[in-house]
């Protein structure tokens, strides 16, 4: 094999969440640095909220492998997640209709917890699967380049022969590579579900990038908690990456650390670093991990966004999924976030097994007390997302569903029904309550949300 032109995709799938397909960037990044040139055809950004149609699917790939000249030196990446995984496969089964020769693989975040993920029927188009999650790209170009056996990658299952092999077990390191954001075609479509009045003026001059994985904490439905302690980016790297992003024309950061307020030495140095070089950035944080003196310093130094998980109203729920916020403490929080000029974003999860009519109701209640906070003279309000409680491979979760015998199903089918597509973490995933459940809580939310006169729902 001696590849020397990539495409890399994400499948068409109705996400909530237009983010960057950070880790098909990186390895594209990566790819056309060392001469394979690449391309980045991010489908689920493109028919975000949407259901996906065949017919879409179909033009889109015969546009993107018209111009495949050689087949057999080009190797199509596909990037899924659980809920994406059935669009995956019929992804690479359409491709390999068109293009036998091409080499498929496939990874994602998921992958890490199905080792056996080849040997399934339904998998017969791929080639390779990769089950890590931060990606050995030395190794991985020195494969598609025919100079590296397989057996040398690490978390890498393969067919040769007839025969699929799973290599072995290595954690790798996250890496903090700077991806080339101008792989990406449509950058206009990364709105994040809250930056969606900004798209005009954003264009090109938005990244997205972690300055940290990993997070302190245990919600019971995040897969997170898995990467303990959190490994942080060395300062001078950060501070190298920010001035190479000035350079290049970017005015605004996506930072997706998972609790970006999580360390505070960490915190102090990226604030310090931040209100020097002057982006306009968002982030995603716990509500307990920040203060009113926080918030206005995170003000000062450029931001504009913060996505909190509230997740509950209810105290058996917070407690049940392990993320105990007391209430007054998020009024309070949410309050000085919009003092300060800074849109609070906030999830709240529906659907905990546990749940009952008392249970959503103090979580709509919540709502209704974050909507008395009114505005002030920033005219900023408060957004609402509502989400579903999911059971994903590597969380406690799945955990739960493990010892209650039921397996999470990789190539299951779960929850298609339009509805889901709806609630962050609902198209695709499994589900302790049903599409009616499903129904009667959109109802309630939207007539919450209808009554309030400050809060917004994220539609
Ligand atoms: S939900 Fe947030 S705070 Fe909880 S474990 Fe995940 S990243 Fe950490």
């Amino acid at each position: 094999m001696n590849i020397k032109r990539a495409i890399l995709f994400t499948p068409l799938f109705p996400s909530r969440f237009e983010g960057m397909p950070i880790g098909l960037l990186k390895l594209g990044t990566y790819l056309n640095s060392a001469e394979i040139e690449t391309n980045i055809i991010d489908l689920t950004s493109q028919s975000a909220n949407r259901l996906p149609s065949n017919d879409k699917l179909n033009s889109i790939i015969d546009d993107e492998l018209k111009e495949i000249v050689n087949p057999n030196e080009t190797f199509i990446g596909i990037s899924i997640t659980s809920p994406s995984l059935l669009e995956g496969l019929d992804l690479a089964n359409k491709i390999r209709e068109k293009i036998k020769e091409c080499v498929i693989g496939i990874g994602g975040v998921h992958l890490r917890y199905e080792k056996n993920f080849l040997n399934n029927p339904m998998t017969s188009s791929i080639d390779f699967a990769y089950h890590g999650n931060a990606l050995p790209y030395e190794k991985i170009f020195s494969y598609l380049k025919g100079n590296l056996d397989p057996f040398n990658i690490p978390n890498f299952s393969f067919k040769r022969d007839g025969k699929i092999t799973y290599t072995y077990d290595c954690v790798i390191k996250d890496d903090f590579l700077l991806p080339n954001f101008n792989l990406l075609t449509e950058p206009s479509i990364y709105t994040y579900g809250i930056l969606k009045a900004r798209v005009e003026s954003r264009k090109v001059t938005t990244a997205q990038l972690s300055t940290s994985y990993g997070c302190h904490h245990s919600c019971r439905f995040c897969t997170i908690c898995n990467s303990k302690p959190p490994n942080i980016q060395p300062f001078n790297e950060m501070i190298s990456n920010f001035e190479k992003l000035k350079y290049q024309g970017i005015d605004f950061i996506f930072f997706d650390d998972p609790t970006f307020t999580d360390d505070e030495e960490h915190t102090e140095l990226l604030l310090n670093a931040l209100t020097k070089i002057k982006f306009n950035w968002a982030c995603q944080t716990r509500i307990d991990k920040v203060n009113p003196k926080l918030i206005e310093t995170m003000k000062k130094a450029g931001c504009q966004y913060i996505y909190y998980g509230i997740e509950s109203g209810d105290k058996i729920i917070k407690e049940f999924l392990n993320k105990p916020l007391e209430n007054n403490l998020i009024i309070e929080n949410i309050k000085s976030t919009l003092q300060n000029g800074i849109t609070p974003s906030l999830s709240f999860i529906f659907g905990v097994p546990i749940e009952n009519e008392s249970s959503r109701i103090n979580s709509y209640e919540l709502i209704k007390e974050i909507d008395k906070i009114g505005i002030y003279n920033n005219g900023i309000s408060p957004l609402i997302s509502p989400s579903f409680y999911a059971v994903y491979p590597g969380s406690n979760a799945e955990k739960d569903l493990l010892s209650s015998n039921t397996n999470l199903d990789y190539f299951n089918s779960y929850s298609r029904e339009k509805i889901w597509t709806s609630f962050d973490d609902g198209y695709g995933a499994f589900h302790y309550k049903d599409e009616m459940y499903a129904k009667l809580v959109l109802d309630e939310f939207n007539d919450v949300i209808n009554k309030c006169k400050y809060v917004k729902a994220i539609t």
